[in-house]
């Protein structure tokens, strides 16, 4: 088959390797949708210290299962799926408290083992959701940075009625948006500096601010959720100054490893600051599939980019320059 081989960082190549071959308990998936996010860039550059070299990345992805593995009798060929990438060890005491995402040995397909930028993955089967007709392959390829967001919001634990700002609107930060504006914020601002991004939060329907200080403008006593989605450092420092007394602030973007923040601990303490983060996705795909089966997620705003294997280059870069929100790979065509 096909694949995009990592070698090393910084050195990838459209490449043949063997088709992979179903263990037991695993199926294998014909690729239909893969997308690119933030992550596989820092796994391009080296930047993402769990992933080993060689690798096939890819970890966004849907298509149609070829082969299934002796053990596994709850799936067929032909069918229609998404796919969980996490792979948790079950044992630690992480995955003992049900929190797998923070496993010790945390692992995931396309992070740590090889992934979807190929004709061919091999999956765990029980890490595989059978998708509706009536959701494509490229919007079933958006369900797993949707169930990061419905895990974002689970970390949340946003009230009816509040008042929420987004600092970010990338894919995160508008997929977040876009469930947040469906599970109870009364008010809802989308901050970028970006003017095309600002374009993008207004087509969703977001009120949208092009800094923390407009956004204050807006509402000067604060935000009672502010989810910083940028990554970047100045903008969480910015946005915890957007907080309402007795709000929550949730980091949702990945900054720099080394990356802080100033904190006042006296606002945190006399104006009950509660500060959260929120990594990957935990359980939450079947709750992601069901809110974009329903129509929660505009995919036609979000996907905006479509490339073939063999155009990966060109679609990293697209990804680099920001000219879009999701960028997808369609290893088939
Ligand atoms: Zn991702
Ligand atoms: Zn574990």
């Amino acid at each position: 088959m096909r694949a995009v081989v990592l070698e090393r960082p910084n050195s990838f190549q459209l490449t043949d390797v063997s088709d992979p071959v179903p263990s037991a308990t695993e199926v294998v998936i014909r690729v239909a949708a893969a997308g690119i996010c933030g992550t596989d860039l820092h796994i391009v550059d080296g930047l993402f210290p769990p992933t080993p070299y060689p690798i096939i990345p890819g970890h966004e992805f849907a298509g149609e299962v070829v082969a299934v593995g002796s053990e596994v009798d709850f799936l067929s060929e032909g069918a229609r799926v998404a796919v969980d990438p996490s792979l948790f060890c079950g044992h630690c005491p992480a995955c003992q408290r049900q929190r797998g995402n923070l496993c010790a040995q945390w692992g995931a397909v396309g992070d740590t083992v090889n992934g979807a930028f190929a004709e061919y993955v091999a999956v765990p089967a029980g890490n595989v959701h059978s998708i509706p007709d009536s959701v494509s392959f490229s919007e079933a390829a958006l369900v797993e940075p949707l169930a990061c967001a419905v895990h974002g919001l689970n970390r949340l634990r946003l009230t009816p009625g509040a008042s929420l700002l987004v600092v970010g609107a990338g894919t995160m930060g508008l997929l977040l948006a876009q469930l947040a504006r469906r599970t109870g914020a009364a008010t809802l601002i989308v901050v970028d500096t970006d003017q095309s991004r600002r374009q993008l939060a207004e087509k969703l329907g977001f009120g949208t601010a092009a800094s923390i200080p407009d956004a204050l403008g807006e509402l000067p006593s604060g935000y009672d959720f502010v989810v910083e989605a940028t990554g970047v450092p100045a903008a969480g420092q910015a946005a915890l100054h957007a907080v309402a007394r007795g709000g929550t602030f949730m980091v949702f973007g990945v900054a720099p490893e080394r990356a802080t923040l100033e904190v006042s601990p006296f606002s945190v303490y006399n104006d009950e600051i509660t500060i959260v983060g929120s990594m990957a996705v935990l359980n939450t795909f079947p709750a992601a599939l069901r809110m974009l089966a329903s129509g929660a997620v505009d995919t036609d705003v979000m996907v905006s980019h479509t490339f073939g294997l063999g155009d990966f280059a060109e679609a990293l870069r697209t990804v680099r320059e920001r000219t879009g929100l999701k960028v997808q790979v369609m290893p088939s065509r």
